[in-house]
């Protein structure tokens, strides 16, 4: 049986989703409502329509074929949509030649996409690979696992992006096709962290310690967001955290021949250009008034995590 699932797009020659050059697919889907998300529209599990105002001409084709009585007019000829009354179905898209109105996902097999990551096959003999992003790739597990299942017996190395704040069972059914994993964590206190993010910290912390146990190549990625996670106190205390894994990790591999898989720590730091998506979506980028830290803070908060004894990288 063909295994389906929901992206919302496929992005070839990235070069910030993993090593070398690759082919990030971003699922549908997230378990986590970071308010500062780069990907707003993978967040809900289901293609939606995305509406950009600055786009539109008026020119009134999307409300004469709306079947639901979803787009329109107000009383001062502003166009409006009304997400309520929208089924999704696409017939607006197709008329708007504007592109006002976009289609954020689309179903397609494990299948299609691999044969979309497979066009590029040649920029990755080198390095690079395929990476599953999100969205939460461990949501859609079996469309997830066939992907990285048929990306490996092409030779093609593999990656996933994660949040990890899903059954264990999720993210063990895509590990042994996953040849690196790339996971975020946001805080260490738990009740900021669903400030944060609305949900407590504690599974993925525990699914991060079990895939370190796996001796999987894992690199923790911190989005370094102001107000949330700025100050040298909260990374110390992730990349303490970090720290712990490491030597979990030694220990684990004592009397092993060879050295173990890396753990590393990226530090990324906020931007803020996806308030167009926010505002496409009908949602409020409650993000619009951070301003992103300055070279000089993530370098000083880079030499903090490197005082805990872990490799850092800063971007
Ligand atoms: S079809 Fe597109 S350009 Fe025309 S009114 Fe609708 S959103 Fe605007
Ligand atoms: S996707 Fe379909 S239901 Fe939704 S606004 Fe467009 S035409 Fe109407």
């Amino acid at each position: 049986m063909m295994t389906t699932g929901y992206i919302c797009n496929i992005q070839r020659f990235s070069v910030h989703d993993g090593p070398g050059i690759r082919t990030t697919v971003f699922l549908e889907g997230c378990t986590l409502r970071c308010f500062w998300c780069h990907n707003p529209e993978s967040i809900r599990p289901k293609p939606e329509v995305q509406f950009f105002p600055n786009r539109c001409i008026g020119c009134g084709a999307c409300v004469a074929v709306c079947p639901e009585g979803a787009q329109g007019f107000d009383e001062n000829g502003m166009r409006v949509f009304d997400r309520e009354k929208c089924t999704a179905c696409g017939k607006c898209v197709d008329v708007c030649y504007a592109e006002a109105l976009v289609f954020s996902g689309k179903e397609m097999s494990a299948e299609d996409v691999v044969a979309e990551v497979l066009l590029d096959r040649a920029f990755y003999e080198n390095s690079g690979g395929v990476t599953l992003s999100g969205g939460e790739p461990a949501l859609q597990v079996d469309f997830s696992r066939e992907i990285l299942e048929r990306c490996r017996a092409e030779g093609i190395h593999t990656a996933i992006e994660t949040a990890a704040n899903v059954p264990w069972e999720s993210l063990a059914t895509l590990l042994p096709f996953t040849d690196l994993v790339m996971m975020d964590i946001k805080h260490m206190d738990s009740a900021k962290h669903h400030d944060a993010v609305g949900a407590p910290n504690a599974l993925l912390l525990a699914n991060a310690r079990r895939i370190v146990q796996t001796g999987k190549p894992i690199i923790f990625r911190i989005p370094v967001i102001p107000t949330v996670n700025d100050t040298p106190e909260e990374i110390a205390a992730i990349a303490a955290f970090v720290r712990e894994l490491c030597d979990l990790r030694i220990a684990q591999h004592d009397g092993l021949p060879g050295e173990p898989e890396p753990i590393t720590l990226e530090l990324l730091a906020f931007h803020r250009m996806a308030g167009d998506k926010y505002n496409s979506l009908g949602w409020d980028y409650r993000a619009d008034n951070l301003t992103p830290p300055t070279k000089e803070h993530m370098a000083a908060l880079a030499d903090v995590a490197s005082a805990q004894g872990v490799v850092v990288h800063s971007k």
